[in-house]
């Protein structure tokens, strides 16, 4: 899959990290530099200006990003709203249009309609997975698809290869959301999209102590935008945060692994109990798409959502009775979390098309024990 000659956990481990020359360090120094000597007008010692522009740290980052998701380029973020933010205003100009999925995470919907909008952006929601209405939806003016997959909070696979070949024939960039699977489980670059954006907050940085965004193309001249419009702009992923992402990523391969093992398990529990409507999980043999997310992701990832069946109290109730999983906003890190999103990560999408069920508990699946999630689970459930 990877065009690079080494295998993903390699990459993860040494893209980017050459131990450094002067010292020999092993692990990339934090460069908590904002600027650089220069030893005559315009003559830069390694490439460094300002680093607003680049930073080496920031540089060690995006270089194993790259790698991981086959791609050319990244650019590291300060939040993953950033990095989408970004790819819009590089790509778009005001009076253009945009075909975003009616599911999504919230604030990215909020960005598109609250935001980009009032900036001149059209954009219509459209269920990505049929592609006819991707198709009747499309405009002359139409730029970009926007695609998120796996969704959140509704666990939706979109067939990435068809909608970027429906992309290429019309002229329009495809630009994928790859968080929830993180490049481990799926590499929408080799499968025909245009463009990768990461909340690194989530399984890249995998310890929730770092907020980041990332965007990974192939083309050239679609890198050389997107740079241009982060150095202008200035949305940058600061060094120390650059270094604890880069810190997280190392580990990306092993960690992922654990939270697809984990949120199996716990899948198979949940369809079975009688608490429970209805288990939303790609890897489940009942879900929707589940042999698309077989074909295009390695594994099924760590995100789980559920209905329950006594509704929306019953619901939060779920939420604030477990122990192990902690009531919180976010997901991809090592601690596993639970949350109700028509409440918390989705209340945005509230009386819109885009609303969430109200009996909907969403749980980003940690790496402790199973044994031990799935007994904190039936707890909160009983
Ligand atoms: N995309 C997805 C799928 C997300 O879940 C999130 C955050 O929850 C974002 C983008 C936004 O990322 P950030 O919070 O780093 O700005």
């Amino acid at each position: 899959m990877n065009h690079h000659p080494a295998g993903f956990e390699t990459l993860a481990i040494h893209a980017g990290q050459e131990p450094e020359s002067g010292t020999g360090a092993v692990v990339p120094p934090i460069y908590q530099a904002s600027t650089y000597k220069q030893d005559g007008v315009g003559q830069l010692r390694g490439g460094y200006e300002y680093s607003r522009a680049a930073n080496p740290t920031r540089t060690a980052l995006e270089e194993c990003l790259a790698a991981l998701e086959s791609g050319t380029r990244a650019s590291a973020f300060a939040s993953g709203l950033a990095a989408a933010d970004c790819v819009v205003r590089a790509v778009c100009v005001p009076g253009d249009h945009v075909i975003i999925p009616d599911d999504a995470y919230g604030g990215t919907l909020r960005l598109f309609t609250r935001v980009l909008e009032r900036w001149g952006l059209a954009t219509t929601p459209v269920p990505l997975g049929d592609l006819d209405a991707v198709r009747a939806a499309l405009r002359p003016t139409t730029r970009l698809i926007w695609c998120e997959t796996p969704t959140n909070p509704l666990l939706g696979i979109t067939d990435i290869a068809a909608l970027a070949n429906l992309a290429a024939e019309s002229s329009v960039l495809l630009s994928v959301d790859n968080t929830f699977a993180s490049p481990y489980l799926q590499q929408p670059l080799t499968l025909g999209a245009n463009i990768v954006v990461h909340s690194t907050t989530k399984y890249i940085g995998g310890h929730s102590d770092v907020v980041g965004g990332a965007v990974i193309v192939q083309d050239a001249d679609l890198a050389e935008r997107i740079h241009f419009h982060q150095f202008a702009a200035g949305a940058i992923a600061g060094p120390f945060d650059a270094w604890l992402t880069l810190r997280g990523v190392r580990t990306l391969g092993v960690r992922m692994d654990r939270h697809c093992d984990n949120a199996e398990r716990i899948a198979a529990v949940l369809a079975e109990h009688p608490a429970v409507r209805e288990v939303l999980y790609p890897g489940l043999p009942g879900h929707d798409n589940h042999d698309l997310a077989r074909k295009q992701m390695r594994r099924f990832g760590g995100m789980l959502s559920f209905r329950v069946a006594g509704g929306e109290r019953a619901a939060l109730e779920v939420c604030e009775k477990t122990r192990l999983f902690t009531l919180a906003e976010s997901l991809g890190g090592v601690e596993s979390l639970i949350e109700h999103p028509a409440r918390m990560t989705h209340a945005s999408a509230a009386g819109t098309p885009m609303e969430v069920p109200a009996d909907l508990v969403r749980i980003s699946v940690g790496i402790e024990n199973a044994d031990d999630l799935i007994a904190d689970l039936l707890g909160a459930l009983a």
